[in-house]
């Protein structure tokens, strides 16, 4: 049999995968605590990427799949409950729960993008699952999926997502909150100590979040990457959700570049268990993630 080499953080992600236990962990961002709300761990499959070449498949999916996950995270400021994204609301309510966080304690969602994935669980029944919750939406992202010509020109298989957030959409209408992100050089605060950060590619409004206290800062990053295994030494790899893919890779590089060079930790909605680590630059110009101890956690 032929011999593989993993980079020792590839081996992180991939023994972190298989080692999973928890649904619900909370770490310390300054005076500020993040939570991830697991929804669930699984493999994808080699055959959405983009651009990988079957030696970059070799070197980082011998197994032609890689370890995802989706989850959500809750950020408690102290005087607000605020939630990343909403997930498939499989385990998001029960996670909550674990938290002693209830449904109408949430004050408001940002939303990375409005994928099914993202938005699952705001809509119990049809209505809103947090009934107290402001929404906050990309105006881009918002103005996408409300849109008739793109959801006629979206491919057959497609059309459902733009049903689908517009049922969430019009669900939270009365407590919408449209605005537009900056760069991340220049973004702005839209509640105290998070940052909205424009990161568009993946869908046309995808939205990145700087969390800030005392100092300590947290990167959610929604799904600047999915398949972190090869996204991560290879990040001009792409994937098949990306509605523009191009697009989602030069957010991609631009983002990685600033985080890696400000040693900024991040958190993702597709990073396995405890779905939150650090970048560092390797040799070949790509990156190399560390998932923090799950042992910093509570
Ligand atoms: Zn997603």
């Amino acid at each position: 049999m032929k011999k593989i080499i993993f980079p020792l953080a590839l081996l992180t992600i991939a023994i972190s995968a298989k080692a999973q236990q928890k649904d619900v962990i909370t770490f310390d961002v300054g005076d500020f605590a993040i939570t991830l709300l697991s929804e669930g761990q699984n493999e994808g499959n080699q055959n959405i990427l983009i651009g990988a070449t079957d030696e970059m498949l070799r070197q980082t999916m011998p197994n032609s799949t890689y370890p995802t996950a989706v989850n959500v995270f809750l950020v408690q400021t102290g005087n607000k409950n605020v939630l990343f994204d909403a997930g498939f609301g499989r385990k998001l309510f029960d996670n909550l729960q674990t938290k002693g966080v209830s449904p109408s304690d949430i004050d408001a969602i940002m939303m990375t993008h409005l994928h099914g994935d993202h938005i699952g669980g705001l809509l119990i029944d049809g209505r809103k699952a947090f009934p107290n919750a402001k929404l906050y939406i990309s105006k881009l992202e918002h103005d996408y999926w409300m849109n008739d010509a793109e959801m006629n020109r979206a491919p057959e298989n497609r059309r459902g997502s733009f049903t689908n957030a517009r049922a969430a959409i019009s669900a939270y209408r009365d407590k919408l909150h449209l605005f537009t992100p900056n760069e991340i050089e220049t973004a702005q605060e839209i509640l105290p100590g998070i940052r909205a950060v424009a990161a568009y590619g993946h869908t046309p409004g995808h939205t990145c979040y700087m969390v800030e206290s005392q100092g300590d800062r947290v990167f959610i990053w929604g799904d600047l990457t999915h398949a972190m295994v090869i996204q991560m030494p290879f990040p001009k790899v792409a994937v098949a959700f990306d509605i523009d893919p191009q697009m989602a890779i030069a957010s991609r590089l631009k983002l990685l570049e600033y985080l890696e060079k400000n040693d900024i930790q991040v958190a993702g909605m597709h990073t396995v268990f405890p779905a939150i680590g650090n970048l560092r630059r390797n040799r070949a110009g790509g990156y190399h993630f560390t998932l923090i101890c799950e042992c910093l956690g509570r």
